[in-house]
């Protein structure tokens, strides 16, 4: 018999992780051998637009993992499956053969993954000899425990935030996982099944999902995998002070070399507040990699915010008036979409949360999509932004806005060719905080940006990149150009750098948004 906890894309840890927690735990107090399982699904990863360096990502979190686990002596199995439609009974052929009593994993909250789970379910009561056990895991509050007075989920972003603050002290503790003693419950039989597994070995590439070798280098520079690499980017954010200029480029692990005396003030926590949104500085955590797939709790990331706040009454700093707190209300949004995904299905079927704006009247035209995502348009905040989403597979928020407001607003392109994008791209692709980023550029989704509020890329680029060293980095054309021209080069300026001009013009591009959005449908 044995115990199995399935892990997923989204919860690549061993600590902190309540399925594993709970699956050690049962297999503790039934005496009986624990197994982790892990299903490659290529079929899931095209249909999710998952970006090669993600699956990339996924693959050396693994090999992390697979060592981890090792050491407290439970194996993991890693097996390739396709199609994707009968992945269920596969899962179910695997738990077979091994016995399986009890079957344990984190919720996904993504309807494909639900309806696969559920098929899981169904199969394993069929054949009555699985315990299925889906917990949730991937937020601080289990998505529906917080609700307005109707009973209805939070669509607006604040109350939701006013009623999280208070649950945040509900998991102070490290979910423990307790396997340790897993060598005393392996009898004869299964340690030949168990020394099977030990030896399976974690694939280091997917068919269809290959990286370049250059690629692959700057994704391993950028982003090494592991929980400790992941705790150290926490505590460089925490602990250290940020760099002066050309942040974008460089590894989190390679930031923050200077210590802060006081990491409530000076570090790059403590200046989040009034730093967060300049794109030229080492200004934020940049975590989402490792929150994205699970390889760090978003509790263990509260719980270490309380400690640098010495908050011994282990309440948050959530006030707008910190670097803490401001970070903290970060960590809400990743939850507030998240809520959002599972209350609101319809947002991950590409559907606008406001049905109002279904018939807004698109432009079709891929030259200028094409100029977008290669950083083409003639607009240096877009197109450096374009760049270092293709370069290192990771976007500063303040960038992601920029860039998608300008393909939706100015350049009147339909958001879900960015999204789907963004997901192709990234290292961090999220669908719910990707949706939730994209329908809120586009006015469509929940606490939108609304319609009429339209980013003006040049005073954005003033504001999110004074010293225009971020441009100057990502588009060496225009290297040389200092003062503002750098945010707006003139014509003539332009055409001696080969930097291109841009398609449309700002003023007159705005009044076409704000007129097909009054009236969805018009041209
Ligand atoms: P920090 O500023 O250090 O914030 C800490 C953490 O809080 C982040 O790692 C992230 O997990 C969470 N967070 C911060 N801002 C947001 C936000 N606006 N929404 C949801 N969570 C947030 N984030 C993703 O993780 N995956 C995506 O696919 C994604 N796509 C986006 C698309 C668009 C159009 C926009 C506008 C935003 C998107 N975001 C996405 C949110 C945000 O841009 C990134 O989480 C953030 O830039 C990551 O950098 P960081 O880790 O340094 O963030």
């Amino acid at each position: 018999d044995a115990v199995v906890y399935w892990m997923r894309m989204q919860d690549m840890r061993v600590q902190d992780n309540r399925a594993l927690s709970q699956a050690s735990s049962e297999a503790v107090q039934l005496g009986i051998p624990l197994i982790a399982l892990f299903i490659l699904s290529p079929q899931d990863y095209i249909a999710h637009d998952r970006s090669a360096r993600r699956v990339d990502f996924t693959l050396r979190n693994l090999t992390c993992i697979k060592q981890s686990l090792g050491s407290k002596h439970i194996p993991l199995h890693v097996v390739t499956h396709s199609p994707r439609k009968t992945l269920p009974e596969r899962v179910l052929s695997i738990l077979k053969s091994w016995n399986a009593v009890r079957l344990f994993a984190n919720i996904e909250h993504e309807v494909d993954e639900l309806r696969r789970d559920i098929r899981v379910f169904e199969l394993a009561k069929t054949e009555g000899m699985v315990q299925c056990n889906f917990v949730h895991d991937k937020c601080i509050i289990v998505p529906g425990t917080v609700r307005t007075k109707e009973g209805k989920g939070y669509t607006v972003y604040s109350p939701f935030l006013r009623a999280w603050l208070p649950h945040l002290t509900d998991h102070p503790d490290p979910l423990a996982c307790a396997a340790d003693v897993q060598p005393n419950q392996v009898s004869v039989h299964d340690h030949h099944v168990f020394g099977r597994l030990f030896n399976t070995s974690v694939p280091d590439r997917i068919e269809g999902f290959e990286l370049i070798d250059e690629d692959a280098d700057t994704m391993r520079e950028c982003f090494p995998a592991g929980e400790d690499a992941a705790h150290d980017v926490l505590r460089r954010f925490l602990h250290t002070k940020a760099r002066s200029s050309q942040a974008g480029a460089v590894s989190p692990l390679s930031s923050g070399v200077i210590e802060a005396k006081d990491s409530s003030r000076d570090s790059r926590i403590g200046k989040y507040k009034d730093m967060r949104d300049r794109v030229d500085l080492d200004s934020t955590s940049r975590l989402s990699p490792y929150l994205a797939a699970g390889v760090i709790s978003s509790r263990a990331c509260v719980r270490a915010t309380m400690e640098l706040s010495k908050n011994k009454a282990q309440k948050i700093d959530a006030s707008r008036e910190t670097g803490i707190g401001r970070w903290v209300q970060e960590l809400a949004w990743r939850d507030f979409y998240t809520h959002v995904l599972a209350l609101f299905p319809r947002v991950s079927m590409g559907r606008p949360f406001q049905e109002k704006f279904a018939n807004v009247s698109w432009e079709t035209n891929e030259e200028h999509l094409q100029a977008w995502k290669e950083g083409r348009t003639g607009v240096p905040i877009v197109d450096a932004g374009m760049r270092q989403a293709n370069k290192m597979g990771w976007m500063h928020n303040r960038v992601r806005m920029i860039t998608a407001m300008y393909l939706v607003k100015d350049l009147m392109i339909d958001w879900r060719l960015g999204e789907k994008y963004y997901m192709e791209t990234l290292i961090d692709g999220d669908l719910a905080s990707n949706n939730g980023g994209w329908q809120w550029s586009a006015s469509t989704g929940v606490d939108p940006v609304p319609y009429f509020r339209i980013f003006n890329p040049y005073t954005q680029s003033k504001k999110a990149d004074p010293t225009g060293d971020y441009i100057r980095y990502f588009v060496p054309e225009l290297s040389k150009v200092f003062g503002d021209d750098i945010h707006n080069p003139p014509a003539k300026l332009a055409q001696k750098l080969g930097y291109p001009l841009p398609f449309v013009r700002h003023d007159e591009a705005r009044q076409r948004a704000i007129r097909r959005y009054k009236n969805p449908g018009d041209e």
